[in-house]
């Protein structure tokens, strides 16, 4: 059936962070009226730190903004796994650029109209009324709609209402993370790391660093951040929910923003990390806020429910090691937009099409990751193993001037 609107069904996306943005720009770019809520009041700068790119996160940036990846990414050119004695056991070439969630975040909002892109409205709830779907807000604002797009993330209020026994399923361990400007780096430190995505794998942990741009987006070696990674297994149960607890005694669900994560987790954090290989213990011991992050599985048996659809994180939540869950997300907007762009406006049709490749997608890649971060955290990692990193297939994350 034919969109109530004809050929430019209006959108509403909820959720403004990369993947509802993304979808966003690609479906307005296919003739669709598209505006999106978020729930948080202001523009979403200091999330997470860093990302590795892949060709799918960047492709609007480079198809239509005629942005270059140098000025989105910070390069790479060795894979290395060190040593606990911080010595290079295995290094081989990789083409794999990094980025800041800002850099991201802020060319995509440039892109999109502001008048579009609504700060500080919480979607509270929706319902399909015959070929329309009606969206609430917490502010009271009701919008009517031919495609709710819920690109709300981890703890979307879409798949809880549509798929209730979906919930995000605990891995086992956490993610620390935290960045050190590379100026602050001592020389030796610097010179190990700069140029590389650096591993140490231990019997029941890993860590990882790689170099992204700076707050101000600069990609220059000596100017970036040095951002860090590192995997630790905390049972669940007590011991997780109270280092889930900010210092202020809030609970977060899936994360622990910068400067809220207990003083003693801190501190034993900086105690245990002077085991580390020596340049990672630098990079912990010189990090002023470490915070972190739940990891953690989703899977959808479904993503189109009528005419609501759900993408990225809300959809499928996959664990780091891939570094593909923002790739992921852009893929299933671009690819909607393709199919409401090959269906001549007509939304049913076009959810119909899209929905079995992303079901697709999406569980190959939560499989991967999982099976990747089994193997990571629990010693069976061998020194020189391929990187799992990828969206379709191990390796499609290399990226150069010339990528598509
Ligand atoms: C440690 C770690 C490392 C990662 N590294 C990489 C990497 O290297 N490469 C990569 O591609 N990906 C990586 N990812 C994954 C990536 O961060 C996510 O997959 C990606 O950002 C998904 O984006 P999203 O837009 O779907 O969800 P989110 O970024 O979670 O955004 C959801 C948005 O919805 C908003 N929202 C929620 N509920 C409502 C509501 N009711 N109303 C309105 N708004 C709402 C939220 O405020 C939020 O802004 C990593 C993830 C982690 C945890």
């Amino acid at each position: 059936m034919m969109s109530t609107e004809g050929a430019r069904p209006r959108v509403v996306v909820v959720g403004g962070s990369l993947g509802g943005l993304t979808a966003a720009l690609w479906l307005q770019d296919a003739g669709c009226d598209v505006e999106v809520f978020e729930r948080v009041r202001t523009p979403l700068e200091d999330r997470g730190a860093g990302l590795v790119l892949h060709p799918a996160t960047v492709r609007y940036l480079r198809a239509r903004q005629g942005l270059d990846i140098e000025q989105l990414g910070a390069a790479a050119n060795w894979i290395r796994y060190l040593g606990r004695d911080g010595r290079i056991a295995h290094q081989e070439p990789c083409r794999y650029r990094f980025t800041a969630y800002n850099v991201l975040y802020r060319a995509l909002l440039r892109a999109i109209d502001p008048a579009r892109y609504h700060l500080g409205e919480e979607c509270t709830g929706f319902a399909q009324e015959g070929d329309a779907v009606v969206v609430s807000f917490a502010s009271g604002r009701r919008e009517r709609c031919d495609l709710l797009v819920c690109a709300d993330g981890i703890n979307s209020l879409g798949r809880r209402t549509l798929l209730p026994t979906v919930q995000p399923r605990y891995a086992g361990y956490v993610a620390w993370r935290g960045t050190v400007a590379e100026q602050e780096l001592p020389p030796e430190v610097f010179a190990t790391l700069h140029e590389a995505i650096s591993y140490a794998v231990m019997p029941d942990s890993h860590i990882l660093a790689y170099p992204i741009p700076d707050a101000d987006g600069a990609v220059a070696p000596g100017h970036r951040l040095t951002n860090w990674l590192w995997y630790r297994n905390v049972p669940a149960g007590a011991a997780l929910d109270d280092l889930l607890t900010t210092r202020t005694g809030e609970r977060f669900g899936t994360s622990v923003p910068p400067g809220q994560v207990q003083e003693r987790y801190l501190q034993q954090l900086r105690a245990d990390a002077r085991q580390l290989p020596p340049v990672f213990a630098t990079l912990v011991a010189r990090t002023a806020s470490p915070f972190l992050q739940l990891i953690a599985d989703v899977e959808s048996p479904r993503m189109v429910f009528g005419r609501v659809c759900l993408i990225g994180d809300a959809a499928f939540t996959v664990r780091p090691h891939a570094a593909a869950g923002t790739a992921k997300a852009a893929e299933d907007g671009w690819t909607l937009a393709e199919a409401i762009r090959a269906h001549g406006g007509d939304v049913e049709a076009a959810l119909a099409a899209w929905e079995p490749g992303q079901l697709a997608l999406g569980r190959q890649l939560v499989a991967r990751a999982r099976a990747a971060g089994e193997r990571l955290q629990h010693g069976r990692w061998e020194v020189g193993t391929p990187l799992p990193f990828g969206l379709y297939t191990v390796g499609d994350s290399a990226l150069d001037s010339a990528g598509a």
